[in-house]
């Protein structure tokens, strides 16, 4: 449930994205808050300034979570952001231990706004395969003492 304190964050986070539009960057901005609705930090999407395809405010702010919060801080802070993290984001967001996302567009309503959003490709990708040598590294790292 979004309740009123979430869409003021969201409106920040709207905003965020707004202000990237006018720094020549994408248009998605993401803020991360504490349980007090405080904001712990905040990023825009600067995939293009920054030549990095991986530079999403989603996974910039999750990078900065499992950086700098202890894991249980973490647990405790809502990432709010312009629209509903990709595949990618989604990821690093539960690698990170974020303990909820709060969105303003789908990614449905992104693409009916601007197709280009919607068109990825598959990768195809074949495995498993190779086992036992695969394995190996794994066993050693993971051996118990
Ligand atoms: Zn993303």
């Amino acid at each position: 449930m979004i309740t009123t304190a979430d869409e003021t964050l969201l409106r920040h986070a709207i905003g965020i994205a707004a202000r990237a539009v006018t720094l020549g960057d994408a248009p998605y901005g993401s803020l991360l808050a504490g349980p007090d609705g405080a904001i712990l930090a905040e990023a825009h999407n600067t995939v293009r300034r920054d030549n990095d395809i991986t530079a999403h405010p989603e996974l910039k702010l999750a990078r900065w979570a499992a950086r700098e919060l202890d894991p249980e801080a973490a647990t405790r802070t809502t990432l709010y952001t312009s629209c509903e993290p990709c595949t990618m984001c989604a990821g690093g967001i539960v690698r990170s231990g974020l303990g909820r996302v709060v969105y303003a567009l789908s990614t449905e309503q992104l693409v009916e706004l601007n197709p280009q959003s919607g068109e990825w490709p598959t990768v195809a990708q074949d495995g498993p395969a190779l086992f036992d040598e695969a394995r190996a590294p794994i066993d050693v790292y993971y051996r118990p003492y």
